[in-house]
């Protein structure tokens, strides 16, 4: 119930056909710095299960040395003309280091994919948190499609990677450096061949250098598709309605379009690196067997190194040609990555509210922080400035402020109505005052403290703002409930739920623990507003901001939902923005919004005898509502 206005992509609203967030507003990307450091984290809260991959790896890289040396070895002791006996033995070995390195190469992926398993599901956790720690400003401005992106499709492929290219990856590296290693021993001037391998390097780092921006490119591109799409389908009635299928299908072909050539991009870089790699597999080992040959032929080495040498550059292509299978898989899972941990830059990420929830996973939040009491229930709005951050002004200019200087004190108790012209900044000022955003400059506090930096749970007992917007979450009538006093008795519960007048929770077959939503019992309009109020009693908080929270009901529905809002607003502040003046004539104090600048503050009778603004809104709506 401290839902934000239903402003971009609410009911009747059109998404605009660049539904994509405007820069300004999108979600940030971690820089490369930041995505390393937060890697080697994840690293180091599992590095024992690391290292002990690490040292299997090791060691079955060790055990798979075994073959192709042993096998010079046979080479050479036919050619010296040794016994059978020998070769039975050697070849024995052979057969007993392959079983070695294959059962320590499997234990090794085992511990591997174990430790993928649990950072994945750190990463998952650490997500969610953030995801829930952002501020609804932010979401509303970044649109839900980049956020559900990042939790969905970049959180998969990091986890894919974590769960089957990193073991396969760390297997591979280790065993092409012991090969590599194990050339050089047997014959420096053999191990030079696998210079070779410089080619496909070449290759890889043209890829590298290209690779991390054509995978962001990529992974934006979907976003913003998928932000498209879900804003279509959010707003498909007004599509409809308004004749704007064309535009939409429009749009939405263009970002398809940049999909299709970020992705071909992306497929461009592989088709250059793959061959290129290709061939410098097969470099080291023509090296090995000219130059080889041509040091048999001096007696410098034997046979048998020969043998030896080629078998293990040979060899080689194998784990490179791993590392390069998953090559693309960690390009994109790094990019993917870099997303993800972008969530904790989000603007107001570290200081939203919700940044400081009790933290589920175990990972100490650096951004914890205790927020002061607010020392009474006093409002006081001064000097405030605010601008939404629209990114419509370009990136490097300010964004035009919507509310000029506001000075208001809301006394406790009060009875304080908002009014004025459509677009004079009422509900921006009730967001302000409900802690959903901080103004630009000029303080908005309760108690002295400022409202937006409250704890989410100190926040819910001071201020909610009350919309036409009541969401009804999957999971029992209880869960709904619990949202707003986590742990309160049931009976709490129900006398919260009769103060609404919802006697219809009393007739649910399974009582508190009836699941709601789809599959279970499906609250109507008047029910989901009445669990929302019930939300706001056990919230318990002083004040209430009341926006439109019955303006679009029809009227019977309207009238329930007054009398359950008459119970709650008992013995509270209450600032209702007012679109009916009788609100305002009933109310202690109005204050007069125009142009987003408080022109006029007094009691209705004050005011109408000021005959400024406020006493022509009076008479215009007051002749209307006598007239009709
Ligand atoms: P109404 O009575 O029509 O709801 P209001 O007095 O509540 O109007 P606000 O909704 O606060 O006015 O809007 C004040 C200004 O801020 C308007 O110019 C509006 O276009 C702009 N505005 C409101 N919400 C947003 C938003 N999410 N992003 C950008 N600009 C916004």
């Amino acid at each position: 119930m401290t839902a934000t206005p239903d402003r971009p992509g609410g009911a009747g609203a059109v998404p605009p056909d660049d539904a994509a967030p405007p820069d300004g507003a999108a979600l940030p990307v971690a820089d490369p710095a930041t995505t390393r450091r937060a890697a080697l984290r994840l690293i180091r809260r599992d590095g024992r299960a690391f290292a002990l991959m690490l040292a299997l790896n090791a060691l079955a890289a060790g055990a798979g040395l075994a073959g192709p040396w042993l096998l010079g070895r046979i080479v050479d002791t036919v050619r010296d003309g040794g016994g059978v006996g020998t070769v039975d033995r050697l070849a024995l070995v052979i057969l007993v280091c392959a079983v070695a390195q294959l059962l320590l190469a499997r234990y090794a992926r085992f511990v591997g994919y174990r430790f993928g398993e649990r950072t994945v599901a750190r990463i998952r956790e650490q997500y969610v948190d953030r995801a829930l720690a952002l501020p609804a400003a932010t979401v509303e401005r970044a649109g839900t499609g980049d956020l559900t992106a990042r939790g969905t499709s970049d959180v998969t492929a990091v986890a894919e990677t974590l769960r089957d290219a990193a073991p396969e990856v760390g297997v591979a590296a280790v065993q092409a450096l012991f090969l590599l290693g194990a050339v050089v021993v047997l014959d420096p001037l053999l191990g030079a061949c696998g210079l070779g391998l410089l080619c496909g390097l070449v290759a890889v780092r043209w890829y590298l250098r290209r690779a991390h921006t054509a995978y962001l490119a990529e992974g934006a591109a979907t976003s913003a598709l998928a932000e498209l799409l879900s804003a279509t389908a959010a707003g498909a009635r007004t599509v409809e309605a308004l004749g704007l299928g064309e535009r939409r299908r429009a749009a939405c072909e263009q970002a398809v379009e940049r999909c299709r050539r970020t992705r071909t991009r992306t497929l461009f870089l592989r088709s250059v690196l793959l061959p290129a790699v290709d061939v410098s597999y097969v470099l080291p080992v023509v090296g090995v067997l000219l130059v080889g040959g041509a040091l048999h032929g001096h007696g410098a080495v034997s046979l048998g190194v020969v043998v030896s040498a080629a078998l293990y550059l040979r060899q080689l292509s194998e784990p490179l040609e791993t590392i390069l299978w998953w090559l693309e898989q960690l390009q994109s899972s790094g990019a993917a990555f870099a997303r993800v941990e972008g969530l904790g830059r989000a603007p107001g990420a570290g200081t939203a509210p919700a940044a400081r929830l009790p933290h589920p996973s175990p990972e100490p939040s650096s951004t914890t922080t205790a927020s002061p009491a607010p020392a009474d229930d006093r409002i006081d709005v001064t000097a405030v400035h605010y601008a939404y951050a629209t990114g419509d002004n370009g990136p490097h200019t300010t964004p035009r402020d919507v509310l000029h200087g506001v000075d208001l004190t809301v006394r406790p108790g009060e009875r304080l109505a908002v009014v004025g012209p459509s677009g004079a900044g009422k509900s921006t000022l009730g967001r302000l005052l409900a802690g959903i955003d901080a103004p630009r400059s000029g303080s908005v506090t309760v108690g002295r403290v400022p409202i937006a930096a409250l704890d989410p749970e100190v926040l819910r007992r001071q201020v909610v703002l009350v919309t036409q917007e009541h969401h009804v979450f999957l999971g029992t009538l209880r869960d709904n409930l619990h949202i707003a006093a986590p742990g309160a008795a049931d009976a709490t519960l129900r006398a919260a739920l009769a103060a609404v007048g919802a006697e219809w929770a009393e007739e649910l077959p399974a009582g508190l623990d009836t699941e709601l939503g789809a599959g279970g019992h499906r609250p109507d309009g008047a029910q989901s507003q009445q669990l929302a109020l019930a939300r706001v009693v056990l919230a318990d908080p002083h004040t209430l901001i009341l926006d439109e929270a019955t303006a679009l009901l029809d009227p019977r529905t309207a009238r329930h939902t007054e009398r359950a809002l008459a119970a709650v607003l008992r013995d509270r502040t209450v600032i209702a923005i007012a679109h009916r003046l009788h609100t305002a004539h009933d109310a202690d104090r109005v204050a007069v919004m125009e142009g987003g600048r408080l022109t006029e503050l007094g009691t209705h009778d004050e005011l109408v005898a000021a005959d400024g603004a406020y006493a022509a809104l009076w008479h215009s709506w007051h002749g209307r509502g006598t007239a009709g």
